[in-house]
């Protein structure tokens, strides 16, 4: 799965100072920002639109994924479907250290600057809202310096809920139990710090802790599925959640905001029509809106 491809360290470049314009003010620099609820292909359009306008590397902003390990539960992108576009803050942080907005806010304007100073265009993408309302509204540095695109891809609540549980299903069959396993001890009860936190760890505390304790198949296996039944759950009020913050942010944001509809792609049936509805309904529009706020 996913390794490690930019430390926090590599962040630390010196960020360059904004280009001037004739009359010696400020001229801002442009940043795209893809939002949208978890499952919805944040990751895969950030990476697409690396890809079409180089150079280009991505910002994470999704709170778990920030942190190393878990790279099934967080469901990080692989290597393989990095195609190769540097990330940063992806699986960088100790899994038990704290990483919240003022972190992140700091750490993502540091990539941002570092980007741009290799004359890369700095994607962010991730589903952490109170991340990119605090970078973007509250910190002063960034709201002076940057020019953000939004782009929110959007997925009809019942069938992404619909598309969520068959992802959980995938991610148990990826190995997701034993991945989470090794975070488990037996008397610890606290899953409010780090990446403990993440939906799929604290589901399975009473299916490990009758293991441990040598209970009998059919309870195990009753723990199990309930654990499943919670995942798939948590997972669908996560992306409620995400969507109600996405169009409150709508409301302050929406002059440079876009929202792209990408239900049909998940409304297909096999792998083909998917890609080209992805194609249709998210990509061409994606790159159209991008290419008018870079060179209009
Ligand atoms: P909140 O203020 O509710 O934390 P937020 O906008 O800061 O919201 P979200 O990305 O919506 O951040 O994450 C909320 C919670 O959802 C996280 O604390 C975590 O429990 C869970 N979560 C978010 N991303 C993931 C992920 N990639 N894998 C597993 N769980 C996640």
């Amino acid at each position: 799965m996913m390794k490690q491809m930019f430390s926090v360290s590599a962040l630390c470049k010196a960020v360059p100072m904004d280009s001037l314009s004739l009359f010696g003010q400020r001229k801002k620099e442009k940043v795209v920002v893809i939002m949208g609820a978890t499952g919805t292909g944040k990751s895969k359009l950030a990476i697409d639109l690396a890809t079409h306008f180089p150079p280009a590397e991505i910002v994470n902003s999704d709170k778990m994924q920030v942190y190393q390990g878990l790279d099934i539960t967080t469901n990080k992108i692989t290597n393989e479907e990095a195609r190769g576009v540097p990330h940063h803050l992806l699986g960088t942080v100790p899994p038990n250290a704290s990483f919240e907005a003022d972190e992140f806010c700091q750490h993502a304007t540091l990539a941002v600057g570092s980007i741009l100073g290799r004359d890369g265009l700095p994607i962010i993408a991730g589903g952490s809202n109170s991340f990119l309302e605090a970078l973007v509204n509250h910190h002063r540095e960034f709201r002076l310096r940057y020019q953000c695109l939004f782009l929110w891809v959007h997925v009809s609540l019942p069938v992404l809920h619909s598309s969520l549980e068959t992802r959980v299903d995938r991610m148990i069959q990826a190995g997701q139990v034993d991945e989470v396993r090794q975070l488990f001890q037996r008397h610890d009860r606290d899953y409010a710090r780090g990446i403990r936190r993440a939906i799929g760890v604290p589901e399975f505390h009473a299916f490990f802790e009758a293991e441990a304790d040598g209970a009998d198949d059919s309870t195990r296996r009753n723990l199990l599925e309930a654990a499943i039944h919670d995942i798939k759950d948590n997972n669908c009020k996560l992306a409620s959640r995400q969507v109600e913050k996405i169009q409150r942010l709508y409301g302050m944001w929406k002059r440079n905001m876009h929202r792209l509809d990408a239900t049909e792609v998940f409304l297909k049936s096999t792998r083909h029509e998917a890609d080209h509805a992805w194609q249709d309904h998210v990509l061409s529009r994606a790159t159209r809106i991008l290419h008018n706020f870079l060179y209009d």
